[in-house]
């Protein structure tokens, strides 16, 4: 592997990433507020946990809820700047960097592993939110290079399907290909007053997550991907889909023999909710 940089012990890769025997797991993410990056909750916890129950990655790869662009971007720069991506949070979140390397040479393959789509290497963006505050608690030496694939905003759930399927073969290359977002996620009806509680989670919300999870066991990716359809509760869940979308990106991922299990199982300030999917 050829070393590009040193920087106090971290090290920049540029090359390419052997095939490895195993078939890395994929996750999906709940990331919920952006406290949870440097707070020590119990979802939090359970993110450095996953981190130790899998094989350690040879990359990161990050479909965030929170890069969602016209057209299709993977970040391909050495070293992705951290980047702080909301307003109102205390000093401390500000004061996070997450200085892990990237790999230019992974995202150009990324790119070209992807034909329904002209894949634009980025050097403009870096690791937002939905990928630090998660990533940072499961690799704290931020020594393994993490990417980020935006979504296209105007492409509809089975294209984002389809497009995941297309970077399968990542997960024999020893990446962990992780969705963050929130499968119930409607801001606007956030119950601000309980969102210290451990778990609050509106009817519609508590039904529209326990749906969500009884689908992804049966494999019933159709009704999924066709959320729209699924009544008057998952338009409340999903009023807008960028949260959404990384679920359908894992569920893309999806090999048939990978076994499914869920994390962080929780609703929080009653519309959002943490629950999380290990696939395979
Ligand atoms: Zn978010």
């Amino acid at each position: 592997m050829k070393e590009i940089h040193t920087l106090q012990g971290l090290k920049g890769f540029a090359d390419t990433l052997p095939q490895q025997d195993i078939l890395m797991p994929v996750l999906f993410v709940g990331h919920g507020s952006p406290m949870n990056g440097i707070e020590d909750t119990e979802f939090s916890r359970n993110w450095a946990a996953m981190a130790s129950a899998i094989p350690v990655p040879a990359a990161v790869l990050v479909v965030s809820a929170h890069w969602f662009t016209k057209g299709t971007y993977i970040t391909a720069m050495d070293f992705p700047p951290t980047i702080h991506d909301f307003g109102g949070f205390p000093r401390a979140l500000y004061d996070v960097q997450y200085p892990a390397p990237g790999n230019p040479v992974l995202a150009k393959e990324t790119a070209a592993m992807i034909h329904s789509a002209q894949v634009h290497l980025d050097h403009e963006w870096g690791l937002d939110h939905g990928t630090w505050t998660v990533v940072r608690h499961m690799y704290p030496q931020a020594n393994i290079p993490v990417l980020q694939l935006s979504i296209d905003y105007t492409k509809d759930p089975r294209y984002h399907y389809a497009l995941a399927r297309e970077i399968f073969s990542l997960r024999k290359k020893g990446v962990l290909i992780i969705g963050s977002g929130n499968m119930v996620h409607n801001l606007r009806m956030v119950a601000w007053d309980k969102l210290s509680e451990p778990e609050y989670g509106y009817d519609w919300a508590l039904q529209m997550n326990q749906q969500f999870k009884e689908l992804i066991v049966a494999g019933d990716h159709d009704q999924l991907i066709n959320y729209h359809l699924l009544g008057k509760e998952a338009m409340l869940a999903i009023p807008t889909p960028e949260h959404y979308l990384p679920l359908i990106y894992t569920l893309g991922l999806k090999d048939k023999g990978d076994e499914l299990s869920f994390f962080n199982d929780k609703a929080v300030g009653g519309s959002l909710t943490m629950t999380s999917l290990r696939i395979g």
